[in-house]
């Protein structure tokens, strides 16, 4: 399912002890935690792509307290994912809502982000699973028809490569900030619904849509955490600890 990520290859991708190639033999290594590197020099307009390491052992931290744990049900519910679904997570940051349903229902499972220490830290936790370091917004590099289910979970988005990698009849579940997610630290958000289904209107129909909020009460640390998450810089006041609400507006395309 895996295809070369050079320009103008494209060609399937053998996975080999310590490495993947292509007919063409352009190779890429596994990494020694498992995952396989795609990204090409083009993909890296700055050293390090995509998330830091602190914005991404923040979130792992927010996660593992448990406070994004009814979001990670709300998804569940909504993507009604069985073991027979084969799922793309792109832009799965470290891997927490991909490695947490893949452990529950034994789908298989992949996952792209452009952050190498995200990606590292996925394929420590859910070796399980299959994880790539790309470039989506420039091309997913999966074949045509790779999966019955892509999931978007407050990522950057590609409809156009979202729709070629789906299976015909496949589903694509994304999932945005809702205008109160984080309100308490950093004010009402956008609703950003309409416009993100204008976005996928010309290849998706919308067919469900919900939101999921959940709050929880965090110490300074899970305060500082929320902040470094998001790159908020700490302000020069000492953050207090807070109620904080998480949530996510969530969109079922088909
Ligand atoms: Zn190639």
């Amino acid at each position: 399912m895996l295809v070369c990520p050079v320009r103008d290859c494209g060609l399937p991708l053998t996975r080999e002890d310590r490495r993947v190639v292509c007919p063409r033999q352009h190779s890429f290594d596994v990494a020694r935690s498992g995952y396989i590197n795609l990204l090409q020099p083009q993909d890296r307009k700055s050293k390090e792509p995509g998330d830091t390491k602190e914005a991404i052992a923040a979130r792992r931290r927010l996660h593992d307290r448990g406070v994004t744990c009814p979001l990670l049900r709300g998804i569940a519910e909504i993507a009604n994912i069985t073991a027979e679904d084969v799922v793309l997570d792109a832009g799965c940051g470290e891997g927490f809502y991909l490695g947490s349903l893949a452990r529950e229902t034994r789908f298989k499972a992949h996952g792209i982000d452009i952050s190498i220490p995200a990606i590292d830290l996925a394929a420590r936790r859910y070796p399980e699973c299959e994880w790539i370091v790309a470039n989506a917004d420039r091309g997913i590099p999966y074949a045509d028809a790779s999966f019955s289910l892509v999931l978007s979970i407050t990522a950057r988005m590609n409809p156009a490569e979202f729709r070629r990698v789906l299976k015909s009849g496949g589903r694509l579940l994304v999932a945005i900030p809702a205008p109160d997610d984080m309100i308490e630290l950093r004010g009402a958000g956008r609703d950003r619904v309409a416009r993100t289904i204008d976005m996928f209107a010309s290849s998706f129909r919308l067919h469900e849509q919900r939101r999921v909020t959940t709050a929880a009460d965090l110490e300074i640390s899970g305060v500082q955490d929320v902040l470094a998450s998001i790159y908020r810089p700490l302000q020069s006041r000492k953050p207090q600890a807070a109620r904080v609400t998480f949530s996510l507006d969530l969109l079922l395309f088909r």
